[in-house]
């Protein structure tokens, strides 16, 4: 797995991700979403770099400009529901893509610190020979991430395949390393620390989908 980890420089960025994890700022449920948002535009615009062009000669006013244009066949796909914002920031750059969606969520069967990931609801296009975008804000265990990418890939020969994600832990990172292939590319606006007892990143920022879209039973 190819790992691009975009918090080195300064960039804003960085100013997106210090306001999600603000314990204060975070509050603001519209505010927190929005960020995810713009996090999504700015992965989407890193990815593209590394995706197939097409020369491409366009007429202006005032002539022809050589210039290139993104090859069709781009999927999202996102898990539900964390992944909403950072998909409709990363479909807000790549606006021709198709879209595909899972749902994952932890069962506590024992109510303990125990849990398995259950996955429901699948919703996607064919993957085959297409650029896969698979976004999840929050890479923690990386088991339902894993989870994800075994549903939503079973079958599928993707072209490309590349995980956009907020924020890693780097037990995450290890876990995705030895379950995916050297060809797939992580792309991680931040990386945190280690994981708490219960799996939550730390610092990290608390419950992601929780913080976009309220509490769950
Ligand atoms: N999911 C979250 O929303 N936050 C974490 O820290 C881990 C998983």
């Amino acid at each position: 797995m190819i790992v691009h980890n975009l918090n080195k420089n300064n960039s804003i960025l960085n100013h997106f991700v210090a306001q999600l994890r603000d314990v204060t700022l975070q509050r603001d449920s519209m505010r927190f979403r929005k960020n995810i948002y713009r996090i999504g535009e700015i992965l989407a615009y890193e990815i593209s770099k590394t995706l197939p062009f097409t020369p491409h000669a366009v007429a202006t006013p005032l002539g022809i400009k050589e210039t290139s244009k993104l090859d069709d066949g781009v999927v999202v796909c996102s898990v539900l529901r964390a992944g909403l914002a950072l998909h409709e920031g990363l479909i807000s750059f790549f606006d021709d893509a198709e879209n595909g969606f899972i749902s994952a969520f932890r069962h506590h069967p024992n109510n303990d610190d125990y849990f398995e990931i259950v996955m429901e609801y699948k919703a996607a296009p064919s993957l085959t020979g297409k650029t896969v975008i698979i976004a999840d804000p929050m890479l923690a265990t990386g088991m339902s991430l894993i989870a994800a990418c075994d549903k939503l890939l079973e079958n599928e020969t993707p072209k490309e395949v590349h995980l956009a994600v907020v924020i890693a832990a780097p037990e995450g990172i290890a876990y995705l390393e030895e379950h995916l292939p050297d060809n797939f590319h992580l792309w991680i606006a931040d990386v945190d620390s280690h994981l708490n007892e219960k799996k939550y990143i730390v610092p990290g920022l608390g419950d992601a989908g929780d913080l976009a879209y309220g509490v769950k039973l």
